[in-house]
Order: structure tokens, then C-alpha cells, then sequence
């Protein structure tokens, strides 16, 4: 016999525990599914750039491990320059940290997590557990990531996804690890549409770099290489692994009926910055909100999540598209306009802090959007033809 709830939240993920804690917190009945055993890792950089920090209705304390102040910007393995803000940036946390911490709120206001609770089979919104449970809730929130069941299983298309690598470099037995304290890495020019990173946390700093998919078979030398020209020793770097990148398309599904799909499981990552958990969390947030509908009898189904995506997450993914494809056709004038113009690295912070967006800038620039809008076009169409881009 089924067990029911208001709303199964499939996934703990920031996604996840952001959706479960919103609709426990307004009193709905939430069980929050993951499939892995907590504390467990997650290949990430754990960045959390301030305009997600601040989405957040509690504090992140607990799990920082270091606040970034300072980008560092290399371009093509080659020169470097370094930029200092103000304010905090961002702020740097294990994955295994920030997501049982996440976990653990929703479950302080109500939510039943399981952890160790895979999700093998959903039918509308029923679904049946590999234990054999079986679980049935007016709302399921899709948070189940990069490789997740629940698109797969209701025969939606894959997203197009970027491939990345990263690996960790003790302070205990790197040195160079000691240069990174409030200081992250930025390396472009290298990675066909992606970058590389060099993120400090506590004991180790995280070092990785990713792109597009067609950059795959490169990503263990191409982060050997740039290890070393960081001078970390890359045949010492500890915990080496890869993951996918999903992004969505502008008219990727974002709901089917009462399912709604949020962060990774709806391709909500930033194509530019690689940036996943503010929008995971946002996303998040969203769906809580239109599934909060659908319990109160005021929506049939989760369109009104499609709604609020498409109104306050995609024009920024639109601009972010634009300015990727713009970027990586050639970087070189942009490094240059963020190494010599005050005025672009102060509105790239106000981004990264939330105080302002690519959409916000964009409208800025008037009607010479429309510019921006055609060379971005042709940019993508280029770079798409060069293969970088395909389904994986
Ligand atoms: C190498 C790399 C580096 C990155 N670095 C950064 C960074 O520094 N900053 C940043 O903002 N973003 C970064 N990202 C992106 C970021 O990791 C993701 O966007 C973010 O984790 C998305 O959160 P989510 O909640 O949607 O999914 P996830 O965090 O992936 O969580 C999904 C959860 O669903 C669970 N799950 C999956 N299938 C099932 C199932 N069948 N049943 C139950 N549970 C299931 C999984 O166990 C997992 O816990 C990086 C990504 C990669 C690959």
C-alpha cells in the first residue's frame, strides 16, 4: 500500500532540500529522497557565488570553508592578472558538507529525509523505491541531477550537457596550495567553451576545468598541464573524477503535469560560468511555490513552475548563451576588457554578488542588444558547427 505525502522531493541535492524546506516550512507533508548514503560527495567545485548564498533563508557559516574576495585570471596557461573586491564574492565549501547541512534544514523545519532511498520506477506520481516502497504525493519535484531517472523515465529528450574534471591538492603535501586562501583561479582561453579553476577550501584546494563535450578526451591531460602551471604536482592531485555539465535549450520541458524538474535535472547550469547551485536552488524555490499552488486547489499541475522559470531563470540563461558563444569564438578582447576596465569588473562582481544580473546589464546597453543578439547568433551557430556541441 502506498504511503502518501503532499509532495515527494526526489534528490537532496541544493536543488532538492531548497524545494523540500520551502514546502515543509509552509506546513506541507514533504519526503525528500536521496539515493546515495549522507554525508556524500558530489563531483562539484563547491563555489557558492554570493547570489546564491543570498537566496538562502538561512546562513552558510556552518560549511564555509573560505570567502573569496580576489579572482585571479590566467589566460592560455600564460600571463596573469589578479582583481580584489570589497565584499565577498563567494564562498568556497565541500559538496559533502554544504549538501547534508542543506539536508539536514529541510529536515529542521519538517521534512522526512531518507537518505539510501533510490527511486527506481515513477508513474505519475506514484513511485516505488528499490526497496519496493511505494510513495504517492499530490507534487514531485525532480531534483535528481545530471543522471537522474525521472526525465528518462517520462521519455523526455537528454539535455546537452558539458563534460568536466576536477581533482584536489592537499595543503599538507602541495605547497602551492598555500597561495590560495580568499583567492579564486579563473583560466581561459584554454578549454573549447569552458575554463579552468583552481577553488580553495579548508584543507585542499580544488583544481578542474571543463567545456564542451567534444573536449573530453583532453580533460585529464589539459588538467595535468594546467595543475602544473598552477605549480600544484598534477600526478599527486587526490580524488580525481568527472561529471556532466546538463544544459538545458530554450525550449527544454521544465514540468509534465505534477512532475516539475529543477537544477541540474532541468539544465539549469549556467553555460557561462558552469554555475549550478544558484539556480539549482532558485529552481528550486519555484517549484515549491507552484507545487504550494497545487496543494492549495488553486493549479491543476506545475505549469505555473514553467511560468516563473521562463520569467525569472531563462532570460538570464538566454543573455548567459549569448555571451558564452560570444566569448569562447574569442576571448582574448574580453580578458582584456575584465583585466583593464574597472567599470566591467565591478559590474562582473555585482553579478557574482546578486546585486545585478546579464539580463539587467543587457538591457543597459539599449537597443545595441539587438548587435549583441546577431553576433552571438552567428558566434554559436560557428562554434556549433565545429562540433564542439553535440548530444552526448
Ligand atoms: C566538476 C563540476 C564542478 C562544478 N562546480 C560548481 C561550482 O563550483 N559551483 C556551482 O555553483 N556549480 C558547480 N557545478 C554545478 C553543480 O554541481 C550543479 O549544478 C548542482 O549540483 C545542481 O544541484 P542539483 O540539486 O540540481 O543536483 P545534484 O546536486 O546533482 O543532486 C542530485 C541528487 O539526486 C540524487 N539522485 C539521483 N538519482 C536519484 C534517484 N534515482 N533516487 C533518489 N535520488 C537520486 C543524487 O544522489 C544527488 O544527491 C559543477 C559541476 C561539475 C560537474
Amino acid at each position: 500500500m502506498a504511503q502518501r505525502w503532499d509532495a515527494i522531493v526526489i534528490g537532496a541535492g541544493p536543488g532538492g532540500s531548497a524545494a523540500a524546506y520551502d514546502l515543509a516550512a509552509a506546513g506541507a507533508r514533504v519526503l525528500l529522497l536521496d539515493r546515495a548514503r549522507f554525508p556524500r560527495d558530489k563531483p562539484c567545485g563547491g563555489g557558492v557565488l554570493l547570489s546564491a548564498v543570498r537566496l538562502l533563508p538561512y546562513s552558510l557559516d556552518p560549511v564555509t570553508e573560505q570567502t573569496i574576495t580576489t579572482f585571479r585570471v590566467r589566460y592560455q596557461r600564460r600571463w596573469q592578472f589578479e582583481h580584489r573586491y570589497h565584499e565577498p564574492l563567494a564562498i568556497m565549501t565541500q559538496r559533502s558538507r554544504l549538501d547534508a547541512f542543506m539536508a539536514e534544514q529541510a529536515a529542521g523545519v519538517g521534512a522526512e529525509f531518507r537518505d539510501a532511498s533510490p527511486v527506481r520506477q515513477i508513474d505519475g506520481t506514484t513511485i516505488t523505491l528499490a526497496s519496493g516502497d511505494v510513495h504517492e504525493a499530490e507534487a514531485i519535484i525532480a531534483a535528481d541531477g545530471a543522471n537522474g531517472v525521472v526525465r528518462r523515465a517520462l521519455g523526455l529528450p537528454r539535455l546537452r550537457a558539458a563534460v568536466a574534471l576536477e581533482g584536489n591538492a592537499p595543503r599538507d603535501r602541495q605547497s602551492a596550495a598555500q597561495r590560495w586562501t580568499d583567492a579564486v583561479g579563473l583560466e581561459l582561453g584554454t578549454m573549447p567553451s569552458g575554463y579552468g579553476w583552481v577553488f580553495p577550501k579548508g584543507d585542499h584546494c580544488n583544481v578542474g576545468l571543463g567545456g564542451a563535450p567534444a573536449a573530453g578526451p583532453t580533460l585529464r591531460h589539459e588538467l595535468a598541464d594546467y595543475a602544473d602551471c598552477e605549480s600544484f604536482a598534477s600526478d599527486a592531485l587526490t580524488d580525481l573524477r568527472g561529471h556532466h555539465l546538463p544544459l538545458r535549450d530554450s525550449d527544454s520541458a521544465l514540468f509534465h503535469d505534477r512532475t516539475a524538474f529543477v537544477g541540474d535535472a532541468a539544465g539549469l547550469i549556467d553555460p557561462l560560468s558552469g554555475e549550478g547551485i544558484g539556480n539549482a536552488i532558485r529552481s528550486g524555490q519555484l517549484a515549491a511555490e507552484a507545487a504550494g499552488s497545487v496543494l492549495a486547489g488553486r493549479a491543476d499541475d506545475l505549469s505555473g513552475y514553467r511560468s516563473a522559470v521562463l520569467r525569472e531563470i531563462e532570460p538570464d540563461l538566454h543573455v548567459a548563451r549569448q555571451l558564452q558563444a560570444l566569448f569562447h569564438l574569442t576571448p582574448w578582447p574580453y580578458v582584456q576588457l575584465l583585466r583593464r576596465s574597472n567599470r566591467f569588473w565591478t559590474a562582473f562582481c555585482r553579478i557574482v554578488r546578486g546585486e545585478s544580473s546579464y539580463s539587467r546589464l543587457q538591457a543597459q546597453i539599449g537597443p545595441g542588444k539587438y548587435l549583441v543578439e546577431a553576433a552571438a547568433n552567428l558566434a554559436d551557430r560557428r562554434l556549433r558547427r565545429s562540433a564542439r556541441w553535440q548530444t552526448d
